[in-house]
């Protein structure tokens, strides 16, 4: 029972997320001056911090001791051990990153007026921060400032996502989706023999009295696994047709099918020029390899900023 009331709690917490985001953006002024939507922010990332520390824990302490009789001497365990630890690790990382590192803003008025060298009239200013209005760049009311590059504001690191930061974003995505892959193949076989009664060697009468409730397990991994698929396959996607997740919004209003088919998934989808891809992701660090394990941007300064964009 207690099992079920952990998923209840998760559930609520999550709803909670998306109800607090929601009323930060109907009441985007009281909300930030406010000490309690202050608190309810910082709860915002306890979902997802909360899930991070049940899945360490489940796998250690409920999964390795069944799947390994001799939990810490034998290959598998090895081998079991170090995919989970370096899955986890990258994700905690990605995500921290995400939620701690500044998605990258551009320049006040004020800022500019101290540099004598720049004509202010050849700039966009935006009208509700005074920061500069480049391509790419939007105004997050969530956030009260205008971000570079922005793809979108994220209640669960409760960060924008932008220039700076898309990269964790997209890593946590991605190396999230490895370990709840990795999550679904370590729970299917107690889900099959205690839930559906296959027979099994490991999972027998015994041990499925003793996980309990955990055996049911595979279909949160499962349920989990499915929602990252779709956010990363999303992103992947844009990435790949070269347009944010704002444009993407605004076109969804513009254009008919027909129109999305020819203008955006044929032909931007096969132009060579993804700047996006590289701005945001390629040239964040200076070897590929990087990618693979915990490491911050490298990379500050990119291509040009005016080549791009629908
Ligand atoms: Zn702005
Ligand atoms: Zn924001």
């Amino acid at each position: 029972m207690a099992f079920v009331w952990v998923i209840i709690l998760s559930v609520g917490l999550i709803q909670g997320v998306f109800i607090i985001s929601s009323l930060q953006t109907l009441f985007p002024r009281g909300s930030r001056k406010k000490c309690l939507f202050r608190v309810l922010k910082g709860l915002q990332i306890t979902p997802v911090l909360f899930i991070f520390a049940s899945a360490i824990w489940f796998f250690f302490v409920v999964i390795l001791p069944i799947e390994v009789a001799n939990t810490y001497l034998s290959l598998k365990s090895i081998c079991y051990t170090f995919i989970a630890s370096y899955l986890w690790l990258n994700m905690v990382f990605n995500y921290l990153a995400a939620m701690i590192v500044s998605p990258g803003y551009p320049e006040t008025r004020q800022e500019l007026e101290e540099d004598t060298d720049i004509h202010l009239d050849s700039l966009k200013f935006c009208s509700k921060c005074s920061r500069v209005r480049d391509r790419g760049t939007h105004h997050c009311s969530s956030c009260s400032t205008c971000v570079l590059l922005m793809s979108h504001h994220c209640p669960f690191t409760n960060n924008c996502v932008g220039l700076n930061n898309f990269a964790y974003f997209f890593l946590f995505l991605m190396q999230c989706s490895f370990g709840l892959v990795f999550a679904a193949y370590s729970t299917y076989q107690p889900f099959l023999s205690c839930m559906m009664y296959y027979k099994s060697a490991l999972y027998t009468a015994d041990v499925c009295k003793e996980l309990g409730d955990y055996a049911v397990m595979f279909l949160v991994v499962t349920f989990v696994l499915l929602f990252m698929f779709i956010m990363l396959s999303f992103h992947t996607f844009l990435l790949i047709v070269d347009i944010s997740m704002i444009d993407f919004l605004k076109l969804c209003q513009k254009l008919t099918f027909k129109e999305w088919v020819k203008d955006v998934f044929i032909e931007r989808g096969l132009q060579k020029k993804k700047v996006l891809l590289r701005k945001l992701l390629l040239f964040r660090r200076e070897k590929w390899w990087k990618f693979l394990v915990p490491a911050f941007n490298e990379i500050p300064e990119l291509l040009p900023p005016d080549q791009f964009l629908v």
